[in-house]
């Protein structure tokens, strides 16, 4: 990687400030905020692991939620606090504020090793306004900066852009963080020449979220399976009945520019060929699931799920793969009466991994369907960063990546 990461760095004593994404699902239980998923602080351990281990004073920035620069009590950081304590399994002291004097008293005291948890920084509008004021601030108490915060990585705020503006200013390094050096090892060098076949499968509610990811990867790949509520797009583009699935006709012109550019340049490019289909009901539930045999769907029912044969189907493509990268799920597996496509899928992907292949999964809700599965631990990699590992896919240069040193 062309950019400084936190191995590169003497943090001896330093006062590192290190922007990681803690922007965890959480819900209220009896008036008290509860983590409910902790994969992100989990993601953050190496990195500061490694830099407990360098006996750096770790000062950690976040933001959670869009409190848009008011101090809402259910954003506020401090049960990270509690929860990366309990993780890194040792104490993890809890500023309620991220800049100011009582952020400089709090640094004072911290030891070589020591963890230090800032309050929202999205408590300030500044934040996001990417205040260089505020930057200043931010960077007041640090000697050095690393982000970990890939997530957030596509945002040009003040503690992802700003503040390594200001410390590289200084002549003082910004590196990434383990976390970020994986995502971007992965999401990007990785990619760059894949092993092939290289199969990508893209799914999903929307042709328009990721067209041009689509038409970045027709550059790449050998192979793209399409499923999810997109295949019925490309489905109208080629004139096939698609009944009341959900589809985006403003759409269909990229989709058919899509489908010649994969002529043109001979990449296989399959949509499903069999359904799950139901009907809505009054209650804006779904009804009669069945499957539909065949490509068309008729008239009184919407495609909710890719059918056996497809998946069937899919997963050959897949068992022939070198690299794979899957975004977008295959139906609405939120409905356990339509996951079977996306589990069938993903059952192949862990399959082809386990014969060798490598496996790269991007995008908030696949990763949620693999963990789903009980399968996220049977491929390569999976990324944290939902909109960011979209964005950098579609091949843009990163903010948050861009501001720090390079090697
Ligand atoms: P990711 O977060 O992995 O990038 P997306 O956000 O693009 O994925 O899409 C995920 C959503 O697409 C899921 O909520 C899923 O229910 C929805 N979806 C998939 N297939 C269909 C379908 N056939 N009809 C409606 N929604 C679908
Ligand atoms: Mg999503």
């Amino acid at each position: 990687m062309a950019k400084l990461t936190v191995h590169d760095m003497d943090l001896q004593g330093k006062r590192v400030l290190t922007r990681v994404d803690y922007n965890v699902p959480m819900d209220e239980q009896d008036g008290t905020m509860v983590i409910n998923d902790d994969t992100r602080i989990r993601a953050t351990l190496p990195t500061l692991k490694a830099m407990i281990k360098k006996s750096a004073k770790i000062i950690l920035a976040a933001h959670l939620g869009r409190p848009k620069g008011v101090r809402k009590p259910s954003m506020s950081l401090r049960p990270v606090a509690d929860k990366l304590a309990e993780l890194i399994g040792q104490p993890v002291a809890f500023c309620e504020h991220c800049v100011g004097s009582s952020v400089a008293e709090a640094v004072d005291k911290l030891e070589d090793g020591g963890l230090l948890l800032l309050e929202n920084v999205r408590y300030h509008t500044e934040e996001v306004a990417n205040d260089p004021s505020f930057a200043e601030q931010l960077a007041a108490v640090a000697d050095v900066y690393v982000n970990d915060a890939f997530g957030a990585a596509h945002r040009a705020h003040a503690s992802t852009v700003g503040v390594a503006k200001v410390i590289s200013k200084r002549g003082d390094p910004c590196a990434a963080g383990l976390l970020m050096e994986r995502e971007l090892q992965f999401l990007g060098s990785e990619l760059a020449d894949p092993d092939r076949p290289f199969v990508v499968i893209l799914g999903g509610a929307k042709v328009s979220d990721k067209i041009k990811v689509i038409d970045r990867l027709l550059e790449k790949a050998d192979t793209i399976l399409i499923g999810g509520a997109m295949a019925y797009t490309f489905m109208l583009a080629m004139g096939v009945t698609v009944g009341k699935s959900l589809v985006e006709p403003d759409a269909v012109d990229v989709a058919q520019a899509a489908l010649d550019k994969a002529n043109e340049r001979n990449v296989q490019f399959l949509i499903p060929n069999d359904h799950v289909v139901a009907t809505l009901g009054a209650t804006g539930q779904f009804e009669s699931h069945r499957v539909n045999d065949g490509n068309t769907i008729p008239n009184d029912v919407g495609g909710v799920d890719i059918g056996p044969e497809t998946t069937a189907n899919f997963s050959e493509v897949i068992a022939g793969a070198k690299t794979i990268l899957w975004n977008g799920p295959m139906g609405i597996f939120e409905d356990a009466r339509f996951a079977e496509g996306t589990f069938g899928v993903a059952k192949a992907v862990c399959e082809a991994t386990r014969n060798g292949a490598m496996s790269i999964i991007g995008g908030g809700d696949s990763v949620k369907a693999l963990n789903m599965a009980g399968l996220g631990d049977q491929v390569t990699f999976m990324s944290t960063g939902g909109g960011a590992s979209l964005e950098f896919l579609e091949g843009n240069e990163l903010p948050g990546v861009v501001s720090l040193t390079d090697k």
